[in-house]
C-alpha cells in the first residue's frame, strides 16, 4: 500500500502520523531533528532518552532533511539526506507518494537594530533550544526583546539552565493576547472601564514594575484567558518571573546592542505606539547576551515549491487541512501561528484526510475539528495583540546591517532599491544581494521586503526549488539514472550513499 509521507515531526506533524497510522496506512515520518518533538517538545539532545512512542505503521526518519519536492505522475518525489547537517557519509534517499503532510513549522523573527550582529544577540527561539535541547544558557545576564507570549516559556527556559533575566521587553502591551478573541488588542480602541482592558493592563505594568502586581495580572486574567490551560500556562508563567523577581515591562525594547568582540551593553527605550522611541527614554544595561523574537515566520520553501497557494504569509488549507494542490495537506504553524495544541488538532486532521486520499475509510475527526474553530480565533487575537509595528525601522541607523549573511547594510538597500527602482523580491536580491547568503532570507527576507517598501510579501524570498542548504553531490546524486523519478507505482524509494568529500 502507498505511504502517506509527513514531513515534520513537531505536534503537527506526530499528531498526523498517529492519525494515518490509526486508519490503518502506513506513514513515513521525516524530520531534520535527532528526536521526536519539534520546538514545543523540544527535547535534550544529551540525555539519551527519548519522550515519545510512534504507533505501528509509522517508520521515522530521524536526521533527515528533506531539500526538494517535485511533482511526478499521480503525486510528490520528495529528496530527502539523512544524517549530520554538513557532516560526512549523509545518505541522500528519494520517495514518492500520493498523500503527502506538510508540517515544516515556523522559525522565530528578529528586528534588526544597530549591533544585532553582534555575538551573543540571538534570537529567543536559538537561546531556548540551546537551553532545551543542550542544557546551556546563552550568557548570565540575559535581556529578552520581543513581542508575543513566547518571550515568557523562553524566560523560564533560560532560568531553568541559571541565566539571570534582567527584564522581559514586550513592546507592544502587556499579554493581551491571552485574552478572548475580540476582548482587547493593540489595533482597537481598548473598552474603557473594563477589569481585563488592554488599557489596563499597560497602565499597569508601565507604573509599576514590581514583581508583586504580575500576582494581580495574574488574578485578573485567569477568568478572561480562552482555555483552562491557558490560565495554568500563563499563571505558571508569572509565579516564575515574580518569584525571580523579572521585570515584565511593555512598550520597551533592545533598540541597541554594544560591545567590542561580543554584547557587552543594551540600550532599552520606551516606545510609543507605532513602536517609534520616546525620546529621552532610552538607558544603556549591561548584559552578556540579548535574545530577541518579533513572533514567527512559517518556514513555507517546500509548500512554496509544490505549488500550494499562500495568503497573508501562510500556507492556505481547507476543513481538511487540504492545500490548493491535490494529494498535499498542511497542518500546524505553517498555516496560521496558534500554538501547539492547534497545531496538534490540525495534524490530526490532515493526517486523517491523507490516508482517506489513499483510500482509507474512517471517522471525521470531529473532536479534533471543534478545537480547530476555536484555535484560530484565538490564533487570531494572538495575531491581533502582538503585531510588528512599522516604527522598528526608525531604531536602524545607515550602517546597521540588514542582511547579516551577505553584509548589506541599511544604507545600501536603500540606494540600491532606488538607484535600479528594484519593485520585487527577485530584483531587490540581485541588485542589493540581500537574501541570497546562506540563511537564503529566512532571516532578513521580511525585514528586507518592509524596508524596500515592497508590494510582495516577505514570504516570496521562500520561493526557491532547493529548500536547505546541500552538497552539490547531493544534486548530482538525486539526477543520477539510479535515482530517476519513478511512476508513482512503482519502486517508490531510491537510496544512494554519498561520499565524504
Ligand atoms: C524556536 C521556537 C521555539 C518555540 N518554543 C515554544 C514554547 O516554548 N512554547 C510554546 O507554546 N510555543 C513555542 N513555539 C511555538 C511552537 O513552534 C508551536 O506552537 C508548535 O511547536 C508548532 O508545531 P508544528 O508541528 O507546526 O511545528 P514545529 O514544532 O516547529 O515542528 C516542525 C518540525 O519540522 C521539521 N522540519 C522543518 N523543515 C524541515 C525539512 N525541510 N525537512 C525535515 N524536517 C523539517 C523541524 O525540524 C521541526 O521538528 C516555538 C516556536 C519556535 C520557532
Amino acid at each position: 500500500m502507498m505511504r502517506v509521507v509527513v514531513i515534520g515531526a513537531g505536534p503537527a506533524g506526530m499528531a498526523a502520523a498517529h492519525a494515518a497510522a490509526g486508519a490503518g496506512v502506513p506513514v513515513l515520518l521525516i524530520d531534520s531533528e535527532a528526536k521526536l518533538g519539534g520546538q514545543y517538545h523540544r527535547q535534550s539532545a544529551t540525555d539519551g532518552t527519548e519522550k515519545f512512542a510512534l504507533p505501528d505503521g509509522v517508520e521515522y526518519w530521524a536526521e533527515s532533511v528533506v531539500w526538494a519536492i517535485e511533482p511526478i505522475a499521480g503525486g510528490h518525489r520528495v529528496h530527502v539526506s539523512t544524517g549530520p547537517a554538513d557532516g560526512p557519509g549523509r545518505v541522500s534517499r528519494s520517495v514518492n507518494t500520493a498523500a503527502l503532510v506538510l508540517a515544516t513549522g515556523a522559525h522565530d523573527r528578529a528586528l534588526p537594530f544597530p549591533g544585532w550582529d553582534l555575538p551573543g544577540v540571538v534570537t529567543a527561539g536559538a537561546a531556548q533550544a540551546l537551553a532545551k535541547g543542550q542544557g546551556v544558557a546563552i550568557g548570565q545576564r540575559v535581556l529578552l526583546s520581543g513581542t508575543g507570549p513566547f518571550l515568557l516559556p523562553v524566560a523560564a527556559s533560560l532560568v531553568d539552565v541559571g541565566a539571570r533575566v534582567e527584564a522581559v521587553l514586550e513592546a507592544n502591551t502587556v499579554l493581551t493576547g491571552w485574552l478572548r478573541p475580540g476582548e482587547e488588542s493593540a489595533t482597537t480602541e481598548p473598552r474603557r472601564g473594563g477589569r481585563h482592558t488592554a488599557r489596563a493592563l499597560a497602565e499597569r505594568d508601565t507604573t509599576s514594575r514590581q514583581p508583586g502586581k504580575l500576582a494581580d495580572w495574574s488574578r485578573q486574567l485567569s477568568g478572561a484567558v480562552t482555555s483552562p490551560g491557558k490560565a495554568a500556562e500563563l499563571a505558571g508563567y508569572l509565579g516564575l518571573l515574580a518569584r525571580q523577581r523579572i521585570p515584565y515591562r511593555s512598550r520597551q525594547a533592545v533598540i541597541a546592542a554594544h560591545g567590542d568582540d561580543r554584547v557587552e551593553a543594551a540600550t532599552v527605550a520606551k516606545l510609543d505606539v507605532n513602536w517609534r522611541v520616546v525620546p529621552g527614554s532610552q538607558r544603556d544595561v549591561e548584559v552578556d547576551a540579548v535574545c530577541v523574537g518579533f513572533g514567527f515566520t512559517p518556514q513555507l520553501e517546500l509548500a512554496t515549491a509544490v505549488g500550494c497557494a499562500v495568503a497573508d504569509g501562510f500556507v492556505t488549507v481547507d476543513i481538511s487541512q487540504a492545500t490548493s494542490v491535490a494529494g498535499v495537506f498542511a497542518a500546524g504553524e505553517l498555516t496560521g501561528i496558534g500554538g501547539a495544541v492547534l497545531s496538534e488538532h490540525e495534524g490530526t486532521v490532515a493526517g486523517t484526510a491523507a490516508a482517506i486520499a489513499l483510500g482509507a475509510r474512517v471517522k471525521r475527526p470531529s473532536k479534533a475539528l471543534r478545537h480547530i474553530r476555536t484555535g484560530r480565533r484565538f490564533a487570531a487575537a494572538m495575531a491581533a495583540a502582538y503585531p510588528v509595528r512599522s516604527g522598528w525601522q526608525s531604531w536602524l541607523s545607515d550602517d546597521t546591517l540588514v542582511c547579516r549573511c551577505e553584509e548589506v547594510s541599511c544604507r545600501e538597500l536603500r540606494s540600491a532599491v532606488d538607484e535600479h527602482r528594484a519593485d520585487g523580491v527577485r530584483a531587490v536580491k540581485l541588485v542589493s544581494r540581500a537574501g541570497l547568503g546562506r540563511c537564503q532570507g529566512r532571516i532578513c527576507g521580511r525585514n528586507v521586503a518592509e524596508l524596500a517598501g515592497l508590494p510582495e510579501p516577505g514570504s516570496a524570498f521562500a520561493r526557491r526549488p532547493i529548500a536547505v542548504p546541500i552538497r552539490l553531490a547531493e544534486l548530482a546524486e538525486a539526477d543520477s539514472p539510479q535515482a530517476k523519478p519513478a511512476e508513482l507505482a512503482d519502486s517508490p524509494e531510491t537510496d544512494s550513499r554519498e561520499g565524504t568529500a
